[in-house]
């Protein structure tokens, strides 16, 4: 057990005094709840200590969150035999953790891949009752059509005879290749096959945002970092 100020000072480099003042401040939550009381007794071996909602670094934290923009090539796995997975690009920073993706993308798919330890949120990320909303940036191969727009918006039947839930689909440019797609359920090539229906093709598809947390625009192919509690929060 140690004092919170005292913890915060050592993991952050704060003077003591400054860690006092960022907790007086309500800068600090322990497990996730604001903690302004810098004598807190807290065990450094399990709680989850966070500055201004952003985990602190070596921190213990039951779960681990991590936004990373997929590069093309990598697959949306734990272990493969031949290609790097997404678990690969992160795995050397959490040596203990039996990470996974919450929702898969093609190999050739780019962007937010969510990968965690916690089986409950990423159950209910990909559960189809639970509607998380999914929104992808999409390139075309021909523009897209009106038939496009009220197919999706009515729920597109793919050549398989399965009907799809509902989807919304925007342009983005005038030209109307680039395109945005909001999904709340996860099938096997949804968007390409859905596209597949009008004779469109997809050249590129690149995930944006998962239940209304937004892919770090900061985070280049293959970065990564670790979801503030805000946003572990929105997703719960
Ligand atoms: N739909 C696809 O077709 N591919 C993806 O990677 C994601 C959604």
């Amino acid at each position: 057990m140690m004092r919170l100020d005292k913890y915060l000072a050592e993991r952050t480099g704060m003077t003591r005094s400054e860690s006092r003042k960022a907790v007086t401040k309500g800068r600090v939550s322990i497990d996730g709840a604001v903690c302004r009381k810098a004598d807190t007794q807290l065990d450094e071996h399990t709680a989850a200590v966070a500055l201004d909602g952003v985990p602190l670094a070596g921190a213990y934290r039951k779960f681990v969150y991590i936004m990373l923009n997929k590069p093309e090539g990598v697959v949306s796995a734990s272990r493969d035999k031949k290609d790097t997975t997404v678990v690969d690009l992160v795995a050397a920073d959490f040596p203990r953790r039996e990470l996974f993706p919450a929702g898969r993308l093609d190999k050739t798919s780019t962007g937010f891949v969510l990968l965690t330890d916690d089986g409950a949120l990423a159950h209910d990320i990909l559960s189809p009752a639970h509607h998380v909303e999914k929104q992808y940036v999409v390139t075309l191969d021909t523009p897209l059509t009106d038939a496009m727009r009220r197919g999706f918006a009515a729920g597109v039947t793919l050549t398989d005879g399965e009907t799809m839930a509902p989807a919304g689909v925007e342009p983005l440019t005038d030209d109307g290749l680039t395109v945005q797609v909001t999904l709340r359920q996860g099938v096997y090539h949804q968007i390409k096959r859905m596209f597949g229906v009008y004779a469109a093709g997809v050249n590129a598809l690149h995930r944006e945002s998962i239940g209304g947390v937004a892919l770090d625009p900061a985070l280049a192919p293959g970065q990564w970092r670790e979801l503030t509690a805000e946003e572990v929060e929105r997703l719960q």
